[in-house]
């Protein structure tokens, strides 16, 4: 099932650098969020997603009600909530944050006072305290894994290794074979490694491999940002960041400078694909080179 709500016949751009997941605090450039298209997609058994601006919002949907991932930013709540009633009884539950960032936290402060129980890593209260109201922060905080038992479905919620923050989880929709990987995987750019909220090179490839071990073939994978992928896409974006590493680390062990290493263009046969490395080679040299 598919529902697309227009406000205007005309899609704004949407730039770049606002889908690459600004850090936390960062202004939002001047949106028409009036103009922002929202379109609801089916993925597998009872798991949709939404598309608006910022990270994709996963939904289970069924008769007891909704169980949403993350939720964009606050001037587009409205339309959200309208959108999934469009697909759904309307009640949502429970909202999942995958991690701290703005566009997939925004909407935290119109759901919480919707009276919708937010979950989320320990860590993403703890960093979401410091710039937002009470009313916005997960009231149910986790270290370890929690399932929520709804339409017949396990939604195992789990945290992964500091990845692209301190404080990813993974949602595995156990019924519809669903995963949804927050901002670790995207299919739309380099990996981003928010070292300053905590994210790391290594805990990434690991957060990668989890997810290959967890899906199966005909797992649909939902990620941060982009399209519905399967676990050859996660594997191929894992093994592009293991390569990356290698070369890197072979010229910070020969004890080259950030831009000497640039120059030296490893990531030269996947900029096609994933654009320009700069962030991602930047984060990967600090890493690889911190403490050497
Ligand atoms: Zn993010």
């Amino acid at each position: 099932m598919q529902t697309t709500i227009f406000r205007h016949a005309v899609v704004a751009a949407v730039s770049v650098a606002a889908l690459l997941c600004p850090a936390p605090g960062a202004a939002q450039p001047n949106v028409d969020w009036d103009a922002v298209e929202i379109t609801v997609h089916h993925v597998a058994g009872g798991v949709h997603y939404l598309e608006g601006r910022g990270g994709n919002i996963g939904l289970s949907i069924g008769d007891d009600g909704v169980v949403m991932i993350d939720d964009q930013f606050a001037p587009l709540t409205d339309r959200i909530v309208m959108a999934i009633r469009g697909v759904s009884n309307g009640n949502i539950r429970f909202l999942i944050n995958t991690h701290v960032h703005p566009d997939h936290t925004g909407g935290n402060e119109n759901l919480g006072n919707m009276g919708v129980v937010i979950l989320a890593h320990d860590r993403v209260r703890v960093r979401l305290a410091d710039r937002l109201p009470e009313v916005a922060l997960p009231v149910l905080t986790y270290s370890d894994t929690a399932t929520i038992h709804l339409n017949g479905e396990q939604v195992h919620v789990f945290p992964v290794p500091p990845a692209h923050t301190d404080g990813d989880s993974f949602i595995h929709f156990r019924g519809s074979d669903v995963l949804h990987l927050g901002d670790v995987f995207r299919t739309v750019a380099f990996p981003v490694i928010d070292t300053n909220n905590g994210g790391t090179l290594e805990g990434t490839i690991a957060a990668l491999g989890i997810a290959v071990g967890l899906a199966g073939p005909h797992t649909k994978i939902i990620p941060g940002h982009g399209e519905v992928s399967s676990r050859e896409d996660v594997m191929e974006f894992r093994d592009m960041v293991l390569a990356v590493t290698d070369r890197v680390k072979k010229l910070v062990s020969e004890g080259k400078t950030y831009d000497e290493v640039a120059d030296a263009n490893p990531t030269a046969e996947y900029n096609d694909q994933w654009g320009d490395p700069t962030r991602f080679l930047t984060a990967v040299y600090q890493q690889l080179s911190d403490g050497q």
